[in-house]
């Protein structure tokens, strides 16, 4: 897994001084280890029988539509507010600083379907959260939140459903 560890790119002070900025798109311009990483998140949902896999804009898209189309699912998009055209749920979130909000089509997801949802990386837990409430708000199962990376030392999954997080890689 270091092969994927090592791709991906640091950058400094991005997008604010003292963060460590995990910049996946070098991982996801490498054919081979984008292929890897699809591979190996998807590997552990086969047979679970996935309805709908929802990726968190932006990066979430990639990573979520991928393993949408390997598992036979559908994908549904989380967006930022204003992006969705049609009725939508909202969930406004606490981040460091103030607060963000987040929205899905109220008829993404119904009730009872299966559903993972993929994000890049697992920070603090607040975006992953509160895309965990709006699926259950629609009465969506969920079967896990993953991740391309986890920052373990923010303690994140502290924030997401016991038992129900995976991350490829950690730092
Ligand atoms: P959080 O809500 O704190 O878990 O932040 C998660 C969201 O912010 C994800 O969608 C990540 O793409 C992004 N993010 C937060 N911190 C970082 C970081 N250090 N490097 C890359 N992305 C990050």
């Amino acid at each position: 897994m270091d092969d994927l560890k090592n791709i991906i790119r640091d950058v400094h002070d991005f997008p604010k001084k003292g963060i460590i900025f995990k910049d996946i798109t070098t991982l996801l311009a490498d054919a081979k280890s984008f292929q890897r990483m699809v591979d190996l998140l998807a590997h552990r949902y086969v047979g679970e029988k996935i309805d709908k896999v929802v990726g968190v804009e932006a990066r979430g898209f990639i990573i979520g539509a991928a393993l949408a189309y390997k598992l036979g699912a559908g994908v549904v998009l989380v967006r930022k507010p204003g992006k969705l055209p049609s009725e939508t749920f909202s969930k406004t979130y606490q981040l460091e600083y103030g607060t963000d909000t987040l929205e899905i089509h109220t008829d993404a997801v119904q009730k009872g379907e299966k559903v993972l949802i993929a994000d890049d990386v697992l920070a603090t837990g607040g975006t992953m959260s509160a895309v965990v409430d709006m699926v259950t708000a629609l009465g969506g199962e969920i079967v896990d939140c993953c991740f391309l990376a986890e920052l373990e030392f923010l303690g994140g999954r502290k924030k997401l459903p016991d038992g129900k997080v995976f991350s490829l890689l950690t730092f």
